[in-house]
């Protein structure tokens, strides 16, 4: 909490309003778990990073200018070690072609999740001013817009609140393994939308937030994708 309370501090001293992935350790502060990796701001630091790492990486832009980095190609998957340096300059040169003046703060290297095996979903926050902050569940990832999978519930939400949103959309059989896909950790996924119900509760100053994907497999979940806006 101590954390939390220095990471958007920090954040509101450097007068932005708008934060990505500067802000994923406020997750790792609740306990909402994140995939290893960091921001690097050289291709040198991106090598040395993805060697720690020890797999192939996922690299993407860091831009405040780039909100949804994939549709710009700033989002590259399964990078073999021996290509991190050039994608590192890919990214920064598809940055720059789509926005020339774009300030572009590095490129984040982070640990594969497993697809295969998990499904993407969505957990976010909208602060609405007459019921306060509504969390939201669903169907994450690409599908977002098409299916509009999702639900919402007033924050914050005790662990029963937090179950019957997994079973409300339409999607829950997905996520208890249908056509003979394992079942994702389901107490993994309750526990997260709690978490999150409780950092919001605590920061009446993060007015929007979205984890997109939150991706949840067998083993649990990783929060891949982060955005949240503070006032
Ligand atoms: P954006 O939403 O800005 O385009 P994301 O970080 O959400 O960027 O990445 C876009 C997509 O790339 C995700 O929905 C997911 O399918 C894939 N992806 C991103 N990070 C990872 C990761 N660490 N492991 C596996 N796939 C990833
Ligand atoms: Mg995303």
């Amino acid at each position: 909490r101590e954390r939390a309370r220095e990471i958007l501090e920090s954040a509101a001293r450097r007068d932005t309003n708008r934060l990505g992935v500067e802000a994923m350790e406020l997750l790792d502060a609740y306990g909402i778990p994140t995939p290893a990796g960091g921001v690097v701001s050289s291709p040198t630091e991106a090598e040395e990073l993805a060697e720690d790492i020890g797999d192939d990486v996922v690299m993407k832009i860091v831009s405040p200018d780039i909100l949804h980095k994939s549709d710009i190609g700033g989002v590259e998957v399964g990078v073999p070690p021996e290509e991190v340096r050039d994608t590192y300059e890919d990214l920064v040169v598809r940055a720059r072609n789509y926005q020339r003046d774009a300030a572009i703060l590095g490129v984040q290297v982070q640990e594969m999740v497993d697809l295969d095996s998990g499904t993407e979903t969505i957990l976010g926050m909208n602060r609405d001013p007459q019921f306060g902050p509504l969390l939201l569940f669903g169907l994450g990832g690409i599908f977002v817009e098409v299916l509009e999978d999702n639900t919402v519930r007033v924050a914050p939400v005790s662990e029963s609140d937090a179950r019957g949103m997994l079973d409300d959309i339409e999607s829950a059989p997905l996520l208890r393994g249908a056509r003979g896909r394992d079942p994702v950790d389901e107490d993994a996924l309750v526990e997260a939308v709690q978490r999150l119900s409780q950092l919001v509760t605590d920061f009446p100053a993060i007015v929007e937030l979205d984890i997109n994907p939150l991706v949840a497999t067998p083993d649990g979940v990783q929060a891949v994708d982060l955005r949240l806006t503070i006032d």
